[in-house]
């Protein structure tokens, strides 16, 4: 079988389609409340409530920094599963095990890439 069947490559994975997409309307919806309360800040009467308001919005701007990343990931992910490359890895071009995509759905590696990969980050220090 030498050229992707893109239909049947975009039913391979309904299940985690389902999952990816669920994630993303969880983070827009996270964001979206995020940016809603950050109007309220005025309720904050003291000065100490002021310092851990502002702690809070360090914190939630590491968490939107995040989810941004996240949320790249997933859409480059939906892209792959529209593209019918999804759940090959990009380093070995082998098939990544269903069960690791399903658990990790925005991966883009196989263990054993990824394995080689965070050693070699390590090794760079
Ligand atoms: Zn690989």
């Amino acid at each position: 079988m030498n050229k992707p069947e893109s239909a049947a490559q975009k039913a391979k994975y309904p299940d985690i389609r389902r999952d990816l997409e669920r994630q993303r309307a969880a983070i827009l919806n996270d964001v979206e409340e995020v940016l809603t309360h950050r109007g309220g800040l005025a309720t904050f009467p003291d000065v100490s409530d002021q310092a851990s308001a502002e702690v809070d919005q360090n914190f939630s701007m590491r968490i939107r920094d995040r989810e941004r990343k996240l949320l790249k990931k997933i859409n480059d992910a939906l892209d792959q599963m529209n593209a019918g490359t999804y759940g090959i890895c990009e380093r070995c071009s082998g098939d990544i095990p269903y069960k690791r995509l399903k658990a990790r759905p925005v991966t883009t590696l196989c263990i054993e890439c990824k394995t080689l990969q965070e050693q070699e980050e390590q090794a760079r220090g």
